[in-house]
């Protein structure tokens, strides 16, 4: 009898534990996240992948442009940086290597892959118009590697595909899957480099963290929403990809708006 219970307490803080260990928090918005997979793997597999599309694409040779892009990606980054470092979760950093691209391309397009590796396309910059456009996108692109949307992506597809197993446990008995799940979350295979579109709640949250960070690192918020209504008007005749991965709508930016004094909060 004694026995039974001993074995049922163990069961049960196993349990606990492994759901501890399979559980992470988004800054910011402090949302429970279901994570199999640890920031060591997430890096290298997308440390991998970034490089390879740097190496298969050209880069822009406007030098002004790139600078731009450096520059601010260079700002968001501190931004960062001094988040966690005043909230006592810099470890939570460790591992990123932070890289700001711009890829020649018509592509109204922009991302951040696991680790700060960050891609602008010269297509964007018309929309962007200047440091502060390119803030709103660098922070809501940033805010995704953050919040490790990638990562909950993949933990969930892994937990239905592969009943709840550790992406370590996976790449070792089944490289075949994982891989494949590496490529849906990330749409390696479809299009290189550009992500799938983030479910409504990753975006709001994406769009939340974004406008914080750009407002700590100097960039008037209120430039947000004025950014998203001209990503919706424009585009000209095709519309432009970044919509379709990035919904803009009368939500998105009452949503922002609603953030916007605790962003101004940050702001000087
Ligand atoms: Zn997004």
């Amino acid at each position: 009898m004694k026995h039974s219970k001993l074995i049922v307490t163990v069961f049960a803080l196993l349990l606990m534990a492994v759901l501890l260990v399979a559980c992470a928090t988004v800054p910011i918005t402090g949302r429970k996240q279901l994570s199999l997979i640890s920031d060591g793997e997430m890096h290298a597999m997308s440390f991998q992948q970034y490089e390879q599309v740097i190496a298969e694409s050209q880069l822009s040779s406007d030098a002004e442009a790139t600078a731009m892009i450096k520059r601010v990606g260079g700002r968001i980054q501190v931004a960062v940086e001094k988040y966690f470092h005043d909230h006592g979760i810099s470890d939570e950093l460790e591992g990123y290597a932070w890289e700001f691209n711009l890829i020649e391309s018509d592509e109204v397009n922009a991302w951040c892959m696991p680790g700060g590796k960050v891609a602008f396309y010269t297509g964007i910059l018309p929309v962007c118009r200047d440091d502060v456009g390119v803030a709103v996108v660098m922070g809501h692109e940033i805010a995704h590697a953050i919040a490790e949307h990638g990562a909950e992506r993949m933990s969930h597809q892994m937990a239905v595909q592969m009943g709840g197993m550790a992406l370590s446990e996976a790449v070792k008995t089944k490289p075949e899957e994982t891989r494949a799940i590496y490529m849906s979350a990330f749409a390696v295979g479809t299009h290189y480099g550009a992500m799938l579109p983030y479910s409504r709640k990753h975006e709001s949250e994406a769009d939340h963290i974004g406008l914080i960070f750009m407002a700590m690192a100097g960039y008037d918020p209120r430039e947000a929403p004025r950014f998203w209504e001209r990503m919706s008007a424009g585009g000209g005749g095709k519309p432009p990809e970044f919509m379709s991965t990035h919904p803009s709508d009368a939500t998105r930016i009452r949503q922002l708006n609603d953030h916007m004094a605790e962003a101004l909060g940050y702001y000087q």
